[in-house]
């Protein structure tokens, strides 16, 4: 995919065919922020939440990051944040949606849109939230459990780093989540110092 400018990107995302994942979900929801962000954090894919407002992270894992954000010291809007897989991925139960973790298949597929954007953006840092963004970024034998912290280089920007997606956190029990919260945080001013 050649480089491009955000809104066209964004533009042509809504019309992507690359795998079944549009078919379902109500929009693709591409990354937020600002053009020549300094750090790029990318997380899994969108959930409810963003799949009916069209904007990454503001359900409850978005909430949860925007607070560890402002505890390490990030500016939300000085970053861009984004997601390896652009569509909502689902099963329905009842009148639940329940997130459904993209395919190896899937993540393939999108990947040339999350290239896109940081041909565009080309930040100093990028960061990884979770597994499914580790293995977009850094590919099938990446193990965010042993690589999680670690600064490396990379084609898509000087610094390339993972962390545990904020979902996470929320999936944590009683005091751990506490607990997880706070390396998360750490992890987060890490990647400050870095940008
Ligand atoms: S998930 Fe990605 S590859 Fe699949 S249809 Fe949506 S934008 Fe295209």
């Amino acid at each position: 995919m050649t480089a491009k400018t955000l809104p066209v990107l964004r533009d042509e995302l809504q019309h992507c065919r690359n795998c079944d994942l549009y078919k379902f979900a109500t929009q693709a929801v591409p990354g937020e922020g600002k053009k020549k962000a300094r750090i790029v954090f990318v997380g899994e894919q969108p959930g409810d939440e963003e799949d009916k407002t069209g904007r990454p992270f503001v359900g409850p894992a978005g909430r949860l990051f925007d607070r560890a954000l402002d505890e390490a010291g990030i500016d939300r809007s000085e970053a861009f944040v984004t997601n390896a897989v652009k569509h909502f991925k689902f099963e329905e139960r009842g009148k639940r949606r329940i997130h459904k973790k993209p395919s190896a298949g899937e993540i393939k597929a999108c990947r040339p849109w999350l290239e896109a954007e940081l041909v565009i953006i080309r930040p100093q840092v990028l960061v990884c939230l979770g597994a499914t963004a580790a293995q977009s970024v850094f590919g099938p034998d990446y193990r965010v459990t042993r690589e999680r912290g670690k600064i490396v280089e990379h084609a898509w920007a000087p610094r390339a780093t993972s962390t545990i997606h904020p979902s996470a956190i929320l999936r944590a029990p009683g005091e751990q989540r506490h607990l997880e919260f706070e390396r998360f945080v750490n992890d987060l001013r890490l990647v400050r110092a870095a940008s």
